[in-house]
């Protein structure tokens, strides 16, 4: 829903707030006094309350004298409560507003929730973007910071978290009937969304040496030890956020709650949440697991300069504090780990934004309602990426820490940023930004070369994933990398005809733009030959095939299937982690597009990946003492994506028999997910009892990856118990119900159980399976369908089930069926001649029609059931 403002006459400046909820029949009640300062004369007062039974009303004046009330009453459409009074409130006059209330405990992971894991109740709360409300009335917009003193009414035996360390506390006690009385000390001024609790059974691991103390609490029945990772980081991560931002953050403690059950993580000022699927690192867990968990706690951690002490006044900005997030988060990782985040960034965010940025489902950054994309996940933190490289690094920074010093404790919006850049650089920001935090979408340019004249034509146009769009007019400064330099040109909506020497050049260079660039064939094919020779750099080249490959599946600007895979021919030498992960990305999408169609395509196809890949693999060799995480990750890419190499099967094939018949020790975590899916790809029910007898008696991130490994399996009594095991409570809350998921839907039998698993509703009657949750299975479902028949009955379906399931994702899997359905239409013959040209393509006497078995296989699930 979107958000409706509240009257600026008035405005909260203090809560004392007091919850007391019962965790056995899931209530509870609070009070609450707001103090209010009068801006303007009023007679009504207006602010939020929704799924709250407001018991009692009281008023009082500044000098504590009652407020007469004519009338109250609420919307629940708009989410309010209105007090209506006699006599107008004089300006610059304060009021306090006392109420009682209760509610229920909310039991999907928004308000104030509860989760039952492994026989233990947790109680937490997620306020994000509009959720305080259902919790206490209250001034529920993001530009109404105020302060807060929190009071909860507990269980003696429980452990009670807030935003703020604990003030004063009655006497705990063993039994679980008896309470006590919990007080917080006061925060700073805060907005509602940023304001926590938390109750349960906890354990918690400090770290002691920091200004601060910094405490990682879990549910009991979890060990505390796997959370020592994520504390060290956010130790180190403060300091370099001290250090960089020249900022105090604010804070008096820092406690990281592990929530079982929930998704992502929650920035609240001094407690953050985060999902218990990724805060733990045991000893098992792999180097991608402690990315992923240093990331988010880097990313949670960076919140609280950007949203927590300057916040962006209105969610219309949401944005902002995301990309600005993701900013710092990246800077850490280059500090934390000493890699290059910003070349995974290229590979891997960016082009996530680029995609989605060209459906048409991409939005403005700027807008109504907080969207949990990569638009706001992407896009926000490329064009800040475009923006330092324009302004250079120095001066971004510098305008950075003005801004936050400017607005701390207070509200800070885009407006606010670019005027102090604009200041620091002596240039004007603000309308070249707007063009691209206010408009979906984002250019393609396309160029022309004239070899006698020694000269090229750039035109953009809007870049689009279905048809390209009309021309656009960005403000564009196109820099293009030369032989003999960097040239920066403007470029508008009109062509540009630039002169200079064709020997050599590339256009946005370390790929800063935050667009796509179609060169002629000839010049593409110039430039893969550059690859060969090393003259582009890490981004260059991961920009090459990425902009080559987006082109190519939306099948613009003459640019084919055959063009990128020639292109690809020329990394069989890639020394890039980052760049391989671009390569191995285009694979496999290219194989989930070829998942319906006839094996012998479908075969040469893995053939050409296998030689693609082998020269590296056979290179980069086995693991080793010496290994750094990079190391790790790269060997670990090669050997998953082997495209069925023999000697990686054969290894494969030891390291699981050793593997079983050991305590699991013996197979290097790292490459233990990729060692399970290549046996069970190819094995049958034989492995995959061997591997689900390991699961009973495994822990940690080993249990993780043999759930997601089981799916694999293509037997069909396997995929029925591996649905079985993967929709438990347990599984949803530790790996997450998409994850354990996730590898059934790499083969057709496993896509159709997933299929009937939803369409069936048999999920309505497990505990813990949520509709968004299943709706997320459903889309996976869908990114995998190639036909458009396919996509008529599966839109059936979905409404048979739910209309909710149709919302705008399902929406964008629709567009992505159309969209696979015509890249093969028109890329298939090319892509057979070119792995029949090529020596891949072995049965290629005659031309090959699609497989019909396959074909009415699945339309039998997806279209007539
Ligand atoms: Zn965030």
């Amino acid at each position: 829903m979107e958000a409706h403002a509240l009257s600026r006459s008035l405005k909260p400046s203090h809560y004392d707030l007091r919850i007391e909820p019962d965790i056995e029949r899931e209530t509870f009640d609070g009070s609450v006094t707001i103090e209010v300062e009068v801006n303007e004369p009023t007679t009504i007062i207006t602010f939020n309350a929704h799924k709250l039974a407001i018991r009692s009303i009281a008023l009082y004046d500044g000098q504590g004298d009652p407020v007469k009330v004519s009338d109250t009453g609420g919307d629940s459409m708009l989410q309010t409560f209105s007090i209506f009074l006699e006599k107008p409130l004089p300006p610059n006059s304060r009021l306090f507003i006392h109420q009682t209330f209760s509610g229920f405990l909310d039991k999907t992971g928004a308000g104030f929730h509860i989760t039952e894991v492994h026989g233990s109740q947790t109680l937490s709360t997620s306020f994000e973007p509009m959720h305080a409300r259902t919790v206490f009335p209250c001034f529920d917009e993001p530009c109404f910071k105020a302060t807060f003193t929190v009071t909860m009414v507990v269980p003696g035996h429980m452990t009670c978290l807030g935003n703020m360390p604990i003030k004063s506390e009655s006497e705990s006690s063993v039994s679980t009937r008896e309470k006590k009385t919990v007080e917080f000390y006061r925060t700073a001024l805060i907005s509602t969304y940023l304001l926590a609790f938390a109750v349960g059974e906890f354990n918690f691991v400090e770290f002691h040496d920091f200004r601060i103390p910094i405490r990682a609490y879990a549910p009991r029945s979890y060990d505390i030890e796997h959370c020592r990772y994520a504390l060290g980081i956010a130790a180190r991560v403060l300091i370099i956020y001290e250090q960089t931002f020249k900022l105090d953050c604010g804070l008096d403690k820092l406690d990281i709650l592990a929530v079982p059950g929930s998704v992502g993580a929650m920035e609240n000022w001094g407690l953050v949440t985060v999902s218990s699927a990724v805060l733990f690192i045991s000893p098992d867990s792999t180097v991608t697991e402690k990315m992923s968990c240093a990331q988010l706690i880097a990313h949670e951690i960076g919140h609280q300069w950007f949203g927590n002490l300057v916040t962006m006044s209105s969610w219309e900005n949401f944005w902002l504090k995301e990309a600005l997030a993701d900013w710092a988060e990246t800077m850490a990782q280059e500090q934390l780990f000493d890699s290059p985040p910003w070349q995974e960034f290229v590979s891997e965010k960016m082009q996530k934004a680029l995609n989605f940025d060209s459906s048409q489902f991409g939005h403005a950054l700027v807008g109504p309602g907080t969207h949990l994309d990569f638009i706001t996940y992407g896009k926000g933190i490329s064009v800040m990426r475009m923006l330092a490289g324009f302004v250079g690094k120095d001066v971004f920074l510098q305008g950075i820490c003005r801004f936050l010093l400017q607005n701390a404790y207070g509200n800070g919006d885009p407006g606010d940023l670019w005027e102090v850049l604009s200041q620091i650089s002596g240039t004007d920001i603000g309308a070249a930004m707007k063009s691209w935090t206010n408009n979906p979408g984002y250019p393609v340019i396309a160029i022309e070369e004239n070899e006698t004249e020694g000269t090229i034509t750039l035109t953009q146009s809007q870049f689009s994933v279905r048809k390209m769009g009309s021309t656009t007019s960005y403000p564009l400064f196109v820099e293009i990398l030369t032989d003999q330099g960097v040239l920066r040109e403007r470029l508008d909506e009109q062509p540009k005809v630039i002169k200079m020497h064709l020997k050599f050049f590339k256009l946005n260079p370390g790929q800063m733009g935050f667009y796509r660039v179609a060169y002629p064939i000839a010049r593409l094919q110039k430039l893969g030959e550059e690859v060969c020779k090393g003259t582009l750099s890490v981004e260059d080249r991961i920009g090459l095939i990425c902009d080559t490959a987006a082109l190519a599946f939306g099948g613009h600007l003459g640019i084919r299937t055959s063009h990128l895979l020639s292109l690809l021919q020329n990394f069989e030498d890639e020394t890039s982690l980052f760049v391989w992960k671009a390569i191995v990305a285009t694979l496999r999408e290219i194989s989930k597009r070829l998942l319906f169609e006839d094996h012998i395509i479908r075969n040469a196809f893995m053939d050409f990946q296998k030689h693609l890949i082998k020269r590296c693999l056979y290179r980069k060799g086995t693991f080793n003492d010496h290994d750094d995480m990079g190391d790790l990750q790269f060997k670990a890419l090669l050997f998953g994506n082997s495209g069925g190499d023999e000697k990686v099967l054969a290894a494969a094939g030891v390291m699981f028999e050793n593997f079983i018949a050991s305590d699991g020790k013996m197979l290097n975590p790292n490459i233990r997910a990729e060692v399970f899916e290549i046996v069970l790809k190819r094995g049958g029910t034989r492995e995959y009892n061997k591997l689900l007898n390991k699961f009973e008696a495994s822990t940690g991130s080993t249990r993780k990856d043999i759930i997601r490994a089981l799916g694999y399996s293509q037997n069909n009594g396997c995929i029925k118990k591996t649905i079985q095991l993967a929709t438990t409570p347990e599984m949803i809350a530790d790996v997450g119900l998409r994850p354990a998921l996730e590898s059934l839907a790499t083969h057709r039998k496993g896509i159709y159980a997933l299929w009937r698993f939803i369409a069936s509703g048999v999920w309505t009657k497990l505990p813990g399976l949520t509709l968004a949750k299943i709706a997320l299975v459903g889309e996976m479902v869908l990114d995998c369908l190639t036909k458009i028949e396919y996509s008529e009955g599966a839109r059936k379906y979905l409404e048979s089930v739910d209309s909710n399931m149709l919302g705008s994702d399902a929406e964008l899997c629709f567009e992505g069926i159309e969209v696979r359905a015509a890249w093969l239409e028109r890329d298939r013959e090319d892509l057979i001649g070119w792995l029949r040209k090529n020596g891949y393509y072995k049965h290629g006497a005659t031309k090959i029609r699609r497989s019909m078995n396959g074909f009415r296989d699945a339309l039998e699930y997806f279209g007539c059931l």
